[in-house]
């Protein structure tokens, strides 16, 4: 046991877990075919929100720059039933 004392409680509400990756899949595909519609693999349709076009590079202190929806791009969206947030790639990273 290596236990670090201190801190105890001060419990933050937290978010229920990210997006897992077959979750961020369905989430990618549902906004490459319409970004108007993305459902939310748990809560269904009508809860993502699209809060933000940002670099699809995050820097090493976590921040992600806003940027416009053009080449390539990460979309942050935003759960408002299960309180998830993910961001996707969503710029043409793949040619198809
Ligand atoms: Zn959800």
């Amino acid at each position: 046991m290596n236990r670090i004392g201190g801190t105890d409680g001060g419990a933050l509400p937290q978010p229920q877990g990210p997006f897992s990756d077959s979750e961020a899949l369905e989430l990618l595909m549902a906004y490459r075919k319409d970004p108007s519609d993305v459902p939310c693999p748990r809560c269904g349709p009508d809860h993502i929100e699209v809060l933000a076009f940002i670099e699809p590079e995050i820097d090493p202190n976590g921040f992600a720059s806003m940027t416009e929806p053009e080449g390539e791009y990460a979309a942050a969206l935003y759960c408002h039933n299960c309180k998830r947030a993910i961001g996707i790639l969503a710029g043409a990273l793949y040619g198809d």
